[in-house]
């Protein structure tokens, strides 16, 4: 069976876990640590970053960090991960679940407007595949409501709107470094604190609560626990995993472009069948994360989903859209109808791609893919 996805092995990871082991500090916020902050700034231009033990736990930084009050509301796309919504959820935040574009998984901008009521704090929108949402618009929105913005931006590593890399438009931003990313340490993730009013807090929250920051730069002469917290590291072990994955990154990336665009070239023909492929606007900018087609309905998405799972090859489908999901529906009573995001969770399928997918095996999924649409239309 050809996966789904297999992660990758850049061969220097080995050498950055013997300098943790030196250094004889495993646990976290040590010098590999240090030098991915580093890595993130220079390369990015982010100016605030933390590393945290996956996005989850960024996310939940980020719920902390904001001064939710009872009734609060958050608006958040639909069509994403469960883990965009589950920090906000765990601390009773209103969740007001907003639709996606007719032709893209992103957040439809039109339509946020009509959601924000007196008690909206903040908008969070997530960077379907590494293609940006529409952040003047949404940027525009939330100055104009006085609104927070966080993007989840787990997908989006390498990936930019209008030149300006994704996750340092909002007040905060949020890279996932899961196994299924482009760049990975196993687990792991990334908080961007844009907002300088924030950067502060943000570091007492990652030192579980206290201003430990304060004692290391010599302000204190102990530290001593000052406020919430909680333990959002990763440990030096993963940290060092993805020093030596940040450093490869221009070549993970090129394998990943290679297979994408290779599918792109030739699966141009399904149009004629009334499925649709990936499309970019100018101010977006590929990070090849995700190589996605639609199906043209749901009975045609679970016969191509069976064909080529038949014929080993591991194509999937995602996302539920959360307000379809049994919590929401059933814990948060929330009934609602969002027929775009509907239409992608019935509809999307995603091909097989990850750095090491060898020549062979891609002509293979593209050889499949032709003849099921020859024995769809024999
Ligand atoms: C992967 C992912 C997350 C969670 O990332 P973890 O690092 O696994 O916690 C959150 N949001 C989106 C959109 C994701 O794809």
């Amino acid at each position: 069976m050809i996966p789904f996805n297999q992660p990758y092995l850049t061969g220097n990871e080995s050498n950055y876990l013997d300098r943790v082991y030196a250094n004889g500090h495993l646990s976290g916020n040590g010098e590999l640590t240090t030098e991915c902050h580093s890595i993130f700034q220079s390369t990015f231009g982010y100016k605030n970053v933390l590393l945290t033990n996956s996005a989850t736990s960024a996310l939940e930084l980020a719920s902390l960090l904001i001064d939710f009050k009872t009734d609060d509301e958050l608006i958040l796309p639909s069509y994403t991960f469960v883990a965009s919504a589950t920090p906000f959820a765990l601390r009773n935040i209103r969740l007001k679940f907003c639709d996606s574009q007719s032709n893209h998984p992103n957040i439809d901008p039109d339509q946020i407007e009509a959601l924000i009521t007196e008690k909206t704090k903040a908008i969070l929108v997530v960077h379907y595949a590494g293609m940006a949402c529409e952040m003047d618009r949404i940027m525009e929105i939330a100055s104009k409501h006085d609104l927070i913005v966080i993007e989840d931006a787990s997908h989006s590593i390498d990936s930019y709107y209008k030149n300006q890399p994704l996750g340092s438009f909002g007040d905060f931003g949020i890279i996932s470094f899961h196994e299924t990313k482009n760049i990975s340490s196993g687990q792991g993730g990334l908080l961007i604190v844009n907002n300088d009013e924030y950067w502060d807090r943000a570091n007492i929250i990652w030192e579980k609560g206290t201003n430990r920051k304060d004692f290391r730069e010599g302000k204190v002469d102990h530290y001593s626990w000052v406020d919430h917290g909680s333990n959002f590291y990763p440990s030096e072990i993963a940290a060092a995993f993805l020093r030596a994955q940040l450093d490869n990154r221009e070549i993970i990336q090129s394998k990943r472009k290679k297979i994408w665009e290779n599918y792109l070239a030739a699966l141009s023909f399904i149009e004629d069948y009334d499925f649709m492929l990936p499309f970019f606007n100018e101010s977006q900018t590929n990070n090849y994360h995700i190589f996605f087609i639609i199906a043209p309905n749901a009975t045609t998405r679970d016969e191509f989903l069976q064909y080529m799972q038949e014929n080993g090859v591991l194509a999937l489908f995602h996302y539920e859209p959360l307000h379809r999901s049994a919590f929401v529906k059933n814990k948060l009573k929330i009934d609602l109808t969002l027929p775009n995001a509907e239409m992608f969770g019935n509809q999307l399928i995603r091909l097989p791609i990850f750095a090491d997918l060898s020549e062979n095996d891609l002509q293979k999924i593209i050889q499949l893919v032709k003849s099921f649409f020859d024995q769809q239309h024999k």
